[in-house]
């Protein structure tokens, strides 16, 4: 992967040329403004619609049209087991086994559901460990389920900042902040990717680190699911959630996920919330008046599944499966270097504060006239994400982001510059 980036657009098409993944792009609906097909590098944010998923959806529609009730067993994709379609490529996505995996409720719901379960606190054990900068849901939950427990919040919840001066927290402070609440922490929970700067955190030793401990290890993947590679298996997760309208493109605040490590799934004395939908399916409408959860991630499931959504998510997901995570990840890594080889050819200004452990995201400091420059990018066709105070965030994504785009990114922002200067 040792290519001499050129900033040109001949060079970007030749790049696009070589790219084996480049008919993706034609798979999805670009956002068209004023009769213009806008340059999209908000994936991060809210993942651009599979020209497959009306269809999908379509499908149990009619489905529903032509079978009312009967279509929980009779669809051509029975509602009753719908989630079971989306298990194994989820599964593959996030490195899980597929009885690890559900798909239900959105992200937040699945983290309180989980946290149920795994956040357990004891007068003793009840710190939880999370990065500075978290998704503010996070930290709200966090919060919320500390004071559920009767804890003070502040004093439960430990904050890893970044060391001055930087933006990125080093890996040695979360071990170093695990290993200094050995005797109070109950749970590790942390972004895959933290959704500000972009940084991906070792999973894998933050894990073993806090099992060392004697903690739990759970992780919000909302901007790694679909981004990076992961085996969360193997890495001994205890637990972790992610949504699907991000980098999985299933659309406006659609069906999220949830994973279970294998080694809890037959532990029937793991406190939950339960629903009929996590009773074993082989009685559930028995109706029974005890519920027995079925050994599998499905036992944190409440309710009947909605189906609608599921579909737009199997529209994206099938898409995943034939492009393939491998290749993805791997244009995602040339794709991505050839955006910060674009920005840093932009202007001096720009300091870029994702770090080397990064997906397919770059945030960058923009110390003047950000807003000013993240506007007119928007007037002139491109989609940007805007932090407050001072960062754009940018995401190529490989699906359907081309080098092209990159390129034009570049040239846009170059003008952004001229122009507020
Ligand atoms: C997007 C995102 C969320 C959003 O949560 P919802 O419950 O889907 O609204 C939460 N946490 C992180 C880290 C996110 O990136």
């Amino acid at each position: 992967m040792n290519v001499q980036f050129e900033n040109s657009l001949e060079f970007a098409k030749s790049l696009d040329r070589q790219d084996e993944l480049a008919e993706y792009r034609s798979r999805f609906f670009f956002p068209v403004i004023k009769g213009k097909s806008q340059i999209y590098f908000t994936g991060n944010s809210l993942g651009l619609q599979p020209v497959a998923t009306e269809s999908y959806i379509e499908q149990e529609l009619n489905d529903w049209k032509e079978f009312g009730v009967e279509g929980h067993f009779h669809a051509k994709n029975p509602w009753y087991s719908y989630h079971e379609l989306l298990r194994d490529a989820s599964a593959e996505l996030v490195g899980a086994k597929p009885s690890e995996v559900v798909i239900m409720n959105s992200l937040t719901t699945n983290l309180h559901l989980l946290m149920v379960s795994f956040y357990r606190p004891t007068k003793q054990r009840y710190k939880i460990i999370c990065e500075y900068g978290a998704f503010p849901s996070d930290n709200y939950a966090l919060q919320s389920q500390a004071q559920f427990h009767g804890f003070d919040a502040d004093d439960a919840i430990v904050i890893v900042k970044p060391k001055v001066g930087t933006h990125v927290i080093a890996h040695e402070d979360v071990l170093k902040a695990i290993e200094e609440n050995k005797d109070s922490l109950a749970l590790v929970m942390m972004g895959g990717v933290n959704y500000y700067n972009g940084q991906v955190f070792n999973m894998s030793e933050i894990t073993e680190a806090a099992h060392n401990v004697g903690a739990i290890a759970g992780f919000d993947l909302a901007h790694a699911t679909g981004n990076i590679k992961m085996s969360l298996h193997d890495w001994n997760v205890d637990f972790a959630v992610w949504c699907s309208y991000k980098y999985l493109n299933a659309g406006p605040g659609s069906v999220a996920g949830a994973f279970v490590h294998e080694k809890h799934l037959c532990n029937k004395d793991l406190p939950r919330f339960a629903g009929w939908w996590g009773n074993d399916p082989a009685t559930r409408f028995q109706m029974a008046d005890k519920f027995e959860p079925v050994a599998a991630a499905d036992a944190w499931q409440l309710s009947n599944a909605p189906v609608l959504s599921m579909a737009a998510l199997k529209a994206s997901l099938d898409i995943f499966t034939t492009a393939g995570l491998e290749k993805l990840t791997i244009k995602s890594k040339l794709l991505t270097s050839y955006l910060e080889y674009v920005l840093k050819n932009v202007s001096d200004e720009i300091q870029i504060i994702t770090p080397v452990e990064r997906g397919c995201q770059l945030s960058v400091i923009i110390p003047r006239d950000g807003k000013r420059i993240h506007e007119y990018l928007t007037d002139n066709g491109v989609i940007t994400d805007w932090r407050e105070p001072d960062v754009l965030r940018l995401a190529p994504v490989p699906l359907y982001n081309s080098f092209e785009d990159v390129f034009k990114l570049g040239n846009v922002m170059k003008e952004a510059f001229a122009v507020t200067a």
